[in-house]
């Protein structure tokens, strides 16, 4: 850190502390994994095996591993410390898991399922998520072929305009679209065109339906590429085959919009259906999601004077005072800004500068305390 004056720095900590209370607004506290699936946000960890965990344990056990957000994802159980993860992210760390501080690894819950999103490749595309450009990215809202993935909307119109030329846009808050693409208002959700594939008869029928009017916002058609195209090398040759099947059995590929209020319009559908036809056993059995509240874990709120985080942000920071290093550190850190202003507020009124060794001694403080 080069020396900088004393505002100077609270308004960057003021910054990044605000961006981080919207990124990270929870206490990281609770591991999910006793509560078994559940919707709730997910986070990759390509450093333990490209496993997903929870919230929580992204924070406690996995601050210094290559992260990736998965947003949500359903019926997800934290493999924090379970069979599945290669090793512990510190050697000589007594716990697999920090917080259940399990000293065996647990065992695995068997419904995960992991799609390329987990190695950080979103989109038909297979493209590294980058959080920099403007392309808007929707996710798909059956997912079961899917994996609940994550796509481009330029991707789903097949137009290359918006993704290539990757200027930011003048305005951050401005959704950019690419042509042809519906507003973001005119539907609620999205089902890609590989799951509507694989439930080809079930969407047929919906679309033929009487009330398909009140259902349907958006039918957009996707054309496979031509066969002879070689398939691009995904390093996954299971999902390549997967592809290839699915192109050759559908003639005609579409995504689907549905309009909001889609759940109930679909509840009304399903009672009036015979119990034993495609349609009511997909509602029913196959994507109950479809028709029901879907509701999200969400870890429970982070407080002003919680310990835990204040001497997670601590220790962030002592160890580094590299603000890329310590952006993991950063994000657990709420506590800790208050104490910090008021020590730096005598180098701010005299403006004086602050050096690095200043922010050091400040911590070297903070854990004698
Ligand atoms: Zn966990
Ligand atoms: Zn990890
Ligand atoms: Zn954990
Ligand atoms: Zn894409
Ligand atoms: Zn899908």
């Amino acid at each position: 850190m080069s020396d900088i004056s004393a505002s100077e720095y609270i308004n960057q900590q003021n910054a990044l502390e605000d961006e981080a209370r919207e990124i990270m607004p929870w206490n990281p506290s609770h591991c999910t994994y006793v509560d078994g699936g559940l919707r709730q946000p997910v986070f990759a960890c390509l450093s333990c095996g490209e496993i997903g965990v929870c919230y929580s344990c992204s924070i406690q056990c996995h601050a210094n591993c290559e992260l990736i957000e998965l947003f949500t994802k359903r019926a997800f159980t934290c493999d924090c410390g379970t069979e599945r993860q290669l090793a512990k992210p510190k050697k000589d760390n007594e716990y697999w898991c920090q917080l259940r501080k399990n000293t065996t690894q647990d065992i695995p819950s068997l419904s995960n399922s992991y799609g390329p999103n987990f190695k950080g490749y979103f989109c038909d595309c297979h493209k590294q998520y980058d959080p920099e450009s403007d392309s808007t990215m929707i996710q798909c809202a059956l997912g079961l072929e899917c994996n609940e993935d994550w796509y481009h909307c330029a991707c789903i119109v097949q137009t290359q305009n918006q993704i290539e030329e990757g200027e930011k846009p003048s305005n951050p808050t401005e959704q950019s679209l690419p042509l042809g693409f519906p507003s973001l208002e005119s539907f609620d959700a999205f089902i890609c065109w590989k799951c509507a594939s694989r439930y080809k008869s079930v969407f047929r029928d919906l679309l033929a339906h009487s009330r398909s009017q009140d259902l349907i916002a958006h039918k957009i058609k996707h054309s496979s590429p031509a066969s002879e195209k070689s398939e691009p090398n995904t390093g996954n040759s299971v999902d390549g085959l997967r592809k290839r099947k699915y192109d050759m059995e559908n003639d005609e590929s579409f995504s689907l919009m549905l309009l909001p209020g889609y759940k109930s319009v679909l509840l009304e559908i399903k009672a009036e259906l015979e119990k034993t036809s495609k349609l009511y056993l997909f509602m029913d059995d196959i994507a109950p999601f479809l028709t029901e509240d879907e509701p999200v874990y969400v870890p429970p709120e982070d407080s002003d004077d919680d310990a835990s985080t204040y001497e997670l942000g601590t220790q962030a920071l002592s160890s580094t005072v590299d603000r890329d290093v310590a952006a993991v550190g950063l994000r657990a850190m709420d506590g800790i800004k208050q104490k910090l202003s008021e020590f730096l507020q005598p180098f701010a009124d005299s403006g004086q500068i602050v050096k690095e060794e200043d922010i050091r001694n400040f911590f070297k403080l903070q854990n004698k305390e």
